[in-house]
């Protein structure tokens, strides 16, 4: 089946989910759309809100932009003071409607709606073992999975069900479940995605990144711990924690391009530790150059720490088209080429002449950067010399990030010499493992796992025929 390309370069990570959830506001629906508008970035392919008004949900939910799916007016049909949102990118299950989340579903104490970021990796096996026990699934999600045991648990209130359900499952997962009268926000023990607490006019809400909590004009509170669970009701917010532990696992993808330069995640300021990938960079792997320049716009904040490390002037030679993606079908890789190049394009006027630095914060196919270096030289860019503000990507995320397979990643399979005659560089240069969490705070606290293969938290077999080895190997850090 073909797909439709979401807007961000299909040479990227990207991130599976945004959600968003508001609870005790008149206009929460409409908080949601704003705060999914915000978030726009962590999902493209469906959207979708769903609010209570204590006896009945209303909901919408729909395939595309935010904006497109609300663009009906459905938005004032989904009415109640308490409401989850959710945009979508598929990694588990195929990108349809019937996928599209918040999931809703009914169980013993009424009406259910669960929104959620991250991949639980042993869901396909506990659907197998629900299957074979009778049990009926109306999607592929893997948050479908959770809700089948959560109904399944005998505690009354929707926490302990939680709890229940969370005990079987293994993964990454901040979520939102909504029932009648309460929100829940829960996040795994290894608090692999992020997720905030905020406030605004009173009201509690809970949101991926501090970007969208800004964007409703509310206030950042705190972010959800790795493994707990907060509850808002009427009586106020409640806090406990899992009962399962784990080793703090990041992602540090998230700082390094997933998340919006302007959120606060992981205790961290995406940009100022962007700022500092490309200034340790530029230490790590000098260039003789006259300018430097950012691949938009991702990597523009590590390519001005790169210019303000070296000396070199930042300049902006790359200027890229915001509304391709969504009108390109991607069947085969031909057709990624030419999406490429259209999205893509050198500015003589800046380049011409010019022994250039290009900056990009990661390297998957090589696909953009090796038709990019392309057009550099055809503008009149005398040299073009690359630098990935991360370690080379060699292994799949199964934590909720759709990233290429091991074949196709290229540093998996092809050494830097390689990889820089391919992309066409004159010289090739990445920051070290190493290097890159000396710029966090906590470097502990961070899975690693696309660029060293040490996979924190254990994963099923069917996951490894994306990575297409023997991997009986130390799964477990
Ligand atoms: S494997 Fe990579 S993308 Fe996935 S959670 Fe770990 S650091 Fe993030």
């Amino acid at each position: 089946m073909q797909r439709q390309l979401p807007t961000d370069s299909d040479d990227k990570p990207r991130d599976e989910c945004g959600v968003f959830g508001v609870y005790g506001h008149p206009d929460a629906p409409r908080l949601c759309y704003i705060g999914l508008y915000a978030l726009q970035h962590r999902g493209q392919e469906s959207a979708g809100i769903v609010a209570s008004q204590g006896s009945s949900f209303s909901q919408h939910r729909g395939m595309g932009l935010v904006d497109e799916v609300f663009s009906d007016g459905s938005l004032d049909r989904v009415v109640g003071p308490l409401a989850i949102g959710h945009n979508r990118y598929s990694t588990s299950g195929t990108s349809t409607l019937q996928n599209a989340q918040p999931f809703v579903a009914q169980y013993s104490r009424g009406p259910l709606a669960i929104a959620h970021n991250g991949n639980l990796v042993n869901a396909f096996h506990i659907r197998r073992q629900m299957e074979a026990q009778g049990q009926i699934f109306m999607t592929e999600s893997d948050t479908e999975v959770f809700a089948g045991l959560l109904g399944r648990s005998l505690h009354y209130h929707l926490e302990g069900r939680i709890i229940d359900a969370l005990k079987e499952l293994r993964g990454a997962y901040s979520m939102l479940c909504m029932g009648k009268n309460v929100l829940v926000a829960v996040r795994d023990p290894s608090g692999f995605r992020p997720l905030w607490i905020g406030e605004v006019d009173g009201a509690t809400m809970f949101a991926s990144e501090t970007c969208a909590i800004d964007a409703v004009n509310g206030t950042a509170i705190r972010e959800v711990e790795p493994g707990e669970m907060v509850i808002v009701t009427e009586s106020g917010m409640e806090s406990m924690f899992l009962p399962m532990e784990a080793q703090t696992s990041h992602c540090v993808f998230e700082l390094l391009y997933l998340a919006r330069t302007d959120s606060v995640i992981f205790g961290e300021s995406v940009a100022a530790r962007r700022l500092a990938f490309g200034r340790r960079l530029a230490q790590e792997a000098p260039a003789d150059a006259d300018i430097v320049v950012g691949m938009p716009e991702s990597a523009n904040v590590a390519a001005l720490g790169y210019s303000q490390e070296s000396g070199i002037p930042l300049q902006f030679g790359i200027a890229r088209n915001q509304y391709v993606g969504r009108t390109f079908i991607q069947p085969k890789q031909s057709d990624r080429d030419f999406k490429v190049g259209v999205k893509i394009n050198a500015i003589r006027a800046i380049l011409d002449g010019q022994r250039v630095v290009l900056v990009d914060d990661s390297l998957q196919r090589g696909t953009t950067l090796r038709s990019s270096v392309k057009k550099m030289r055809v503008a009149g860019a005398t040299a073009v010399h690359v630098r990935i503000a991360a370690p080379p990507t060699q292994w799949p995320c199964f934590y909720g990030v759709d990233t290429p397979t091991r074949q196709e990643l290229m540093a998996s399979n092809h050494g830097l010499e390689e990889i820089r005659k391919y992309i066409r560089a004159d010289s090739l240069g990445y920051l070290t493992t190493e290097s890159m969490l000396s710029c966090v705070s906590k470097p502990d606290d961070y899975c690693t796992a696309c660029f060293d293969g040490q996979y924190p938290v254990a994963f099923e077999e069917q996951n490894l025929n994306q990575l297409s080895i023997d991997f009986s190997r130390d799964r477990d850090r």
